[in-house]
């Protein structure tokens, strides 16, 4: 795939730049795509007032190798103005490359919608169906056999199970359908799901089931060596009526949090991160990632941040709310990286296309699971980059990148420690820097 940027203008001013995607990958995997990628009417529900020229710089100047920075400073850099955003990324690149130089990572992944059925209804998501709805599905066994061992051929290494949050509760058609594959929940069903992929392929699974209790914490860690929740705010206020959690139970912040704790008292290496644009502030933004900074200071088990930008869709109910501009995003991006120095920071590559050099210099190190194989179910209209594309764009930032599997290296000795197949399928995989191995 060629990228190519119609016009070439500074960060601030690419708010409505419209490029063309124009496809070369052999696979005919990707297409035309053109529009406006960031829109001019840039802020979600919650203008942002700039901090003075002279306080970010002053604050820049004040950030010290390696120490985390305080919320108050967060705030003041996340509204840094236009001007300041290249110092902003300078100091968070250095950030980046103290903790991993060079290295940019990702996951070589075959994405498994093991149900899109979903018993939420958040306002931003074109994943999740009802029954009966066109394109409803929860894959058969055999299916996620089929799709797992494909991706084994291509070289990936992760099994991503992405699904809806318990919607047997709220469905009798969801009920039967686990009635007739002989489980009694959904979460059962994915912890069988797990076990095949880990038994019968190389892939390691990583689930995503949403909320999960204690007991579901402890079942489905014997079965995948991480797992992820994404907690994407802490703001309670979007569970009001109209905003983008009303009707989704499983949103409630304090409960994701709960989750994401227990996963710490089990010592489950854990990804999580925010969604930003969906109507929450700034101050959101910085309280949200402050919030997962003190999880990961009392148990050591956040493998990985993710700053996912909203996309909008024309089927949604925010069909008409704003997407995040650049500027934000790599704002964003780079207070993460400043709030959370030693810990690793992911983006999208397909929800910022083209500007994946921008993301580097914000600081992340890694750019999350792409598949050769499969869509992104979750933004279906934003296809995954060609590999070698994003191989070639990491080098021009002087990054290497290298395949790592669902488990980040930190975390690698925790399970081979352990006895059993889990134990034994991630030594089979890792090589000597504890990334996926190379291939001979
Ligand atoms: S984002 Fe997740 S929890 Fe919300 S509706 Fe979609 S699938 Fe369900």
């Amino acid at each position: 795939m060629i990228v190519t940027p119609v016009a070439k203008a500074p960060i601030a001013l690419r708010k409505s730049v419209w490029f063309k995607v124009i496809p070369f990958d052999a696979c005919n995997r990707l297409h035309y795509h053109a529009g406006p990628l960031y829109h001019s009417s840039s802020v979600a529900l919650s203008p942002i007032k700039p901090a003075g020229r002279g306080d970010s710089r002053t604050t820049l100047g004040a950030v010290r190798s390696g120490e985390p920075i305080s919320r108050k400073a967060a705030i003041e850099l996340i509204r840094c103005s236009d001007t300041d955003v290249p110092h902003l990324l300078a100091v968070a690149r250095a950030a980046k490359e103290r903790f991993k130089p060079k290295a940019i990572t990702y996951s070589r992944k075959v994405f498994l919608p093991l149900t899109n059925l979903c018993r939420d209804y958040c306002g931003y998501c074109t994943f999740r169906r009802d029954p009966g709805d066109p394109g409803a599905h929860t894959m058969t066994p055999d299916e996620v056999l089929e799709v797992t061992r494909a991706g084994e051929r291509l070289g990936c290494t992760e099994a991503l199970f992405s699904l809806g949050d318990k919607p047997e509760l709220l469905f009798p058609e969801m009920r039967e359908t686990l009635r007739c594959l002989g489980y009694k929940s959904t979460l059962h069903y994915l912890e069988a799901m797990c076990d095949l992929v880990l038994r019968e392929t190389a892939l390691l699974p990583h689930p995503n089931p949403g909320l999960l209790s204690a007991e579901w914490i402890a079942r489905l860690a014997t079965v995948s060596p991480s797992m992820g929740l994404m907690i994407e705010t802490t703001n309670p206020g979007l569970l009001g009526a109209g905003r983008a959690h009303d009707n989704a139970p499983d949103k409630v912040p304090a409960k994701r949090l709960r989750t994401i704790e227990e996963a710490g008292k089990q010592h489950v290496p854990f990804t999580t991160g925010l969604l930003i644009g969906i109507g929450e502030s700034v101050e959101d933004r910085v309280d949200t990632l402050l919030a997962i900074r003190a999880l990961h200071e009392r148990y050591g088990h956040i493998q990985e941040v993710i700053v996912q930008n909203f996309r909008v869709k024309p089927t949604i109910p925010m069909a008409n709310s704003p997407e995040p501009d650049l500027g934000e995003m790599l704002r964003t991006v780079a207070v993460a990286r400043l709030l959370l120095p030693n810990v690793n920071i992911q983006a999208p590559p397909n929800l910022s296309a083209p500007y994946y050099e921008e993301l580097i210099q914000a600081g992340i190190n890694d750019w999350g699971g792409i598949s050769p194989l499969t869509p992104d179910f979750i933004n279906p209209e934003m296809p995954w980059p060609h590999l070698e594309q994003v191989r070639l764009r990491t080098e021009a930032k002087g990054c290497e990148l290298r395949q790592r599997l669902p488990i980040y290296p930190e975390f690698v000795a925790a399970i081979t420690e352990k006895q059993g197949l889990l134990s034994q399928r991630v030594q089979e995989a890792i090589g000597d820097d504890c990334l996926a191995r190379r291939a001979a």
